[in-house]
């Protein structure tokens, strides 16, 4: 009982730190621009400029908050999820659809690939399609211009699989065990490559652990990843 306490309070403190750690970044860059802009009259276009600078971080700031909202409601409040039944062949259309229009400013290729039959689960879809597209957010992130997302529908032993694989930078073998752990960031040499907060895949699996499901993920440096989300059919 006492060791478990303790696990607790070193979570929360770490996690605590975590979070003022991610809000520090933003504050100082807001407060360093603010401060050097206000060192001599600026003309409009520079106070412009330094209106956007800072609104990104502002943005950024309340990105984070949002996710930990919203983390906190999937995992403490679970009248949040409303359940029904539903095709998801009908379902995965819609998410393919709107996945082509967001992956066509990278001239990215998204293939959709189900079965005629691809069965029905009890789930909410409001959730669901945030899981959904925090993959493949991700997929069109991670691959360079003129890769190819594939989404395919498979059915295997009362399950559904549904799995999101793109041909992008992929991850390091041993980054894979840490992808879903809250605030975790693969750390890129190529520092062009943008990132986020680390916590879009933590909200990926509280919300497959809602469903009853699995997720997994495979990767290979250079080359894409996959990632398998298992929902238990109807
Ligand atoms: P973020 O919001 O920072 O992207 P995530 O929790 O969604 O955080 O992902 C965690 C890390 O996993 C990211 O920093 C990213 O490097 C890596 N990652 C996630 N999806 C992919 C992908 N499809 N291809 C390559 N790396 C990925």
């Amino acid at each position: 009982m006492i060791s478990r306490l303790e696990g607790s309070f070193k979570y929360i403190a770490e996690f605590s730190s975590h979070v003022a750690h991610e809000l520090k970044t933003p504050l100082a860059i807001i407060k360093g621009e603010t401060e050097v802009a206000m060192r001599k009259e600026r003309n409009i276009e520079e106070y412009k400029i330094l209106n956007r600078a800072n609104l990104e971080e502002v943005e950024r700031m309340l990105k984070i908050i949002n996710d930990l909202l919203l983390l906190t409601s999937l995992d403490y409040r679970p009248e949040v999820f409303k359940f029904e039944r539903f095709d998801l062949v009908e379902f995965l259309k819609d998410i393919y659809e709107q996945s082509k229009v967001l992956a066509s400013q990278k001239d990215i290729a998204v293939i959709l690939d189900m079965p005629d039959d691809g069965g029905h689960i009890n789930g909410d879809k409001f959730h669901l399609r945030r899981l959904f597209f925090n993959l493949i957010d991700n997929a069109i992130k991670f691959t360079p211009k003129n890769g190819k997302i594939d989404i395919i529908l498979k059915k295997k032993d009362k399950k559904a699989m549904i799995s999101i694989s793109d041909t992008g930078i992929g991850m390091p073998d041993e980054c894979l065990p840490k992808i879903f752990n809250r605030f975790y960031r693969v750390d890129r040499m190529d520092k062009n490559i943008e990132h986020g907060s680390g916590l879009g895949l933590n909200i990926v699996q509280s919300i497959v652990k809602m469903h009853h499901g699995a997720i997994q993920a495979t990767s290979h440096l250079n080359k894409g990843s996959t990632f398998i989300v298992t929902i238990p059919l109807l």
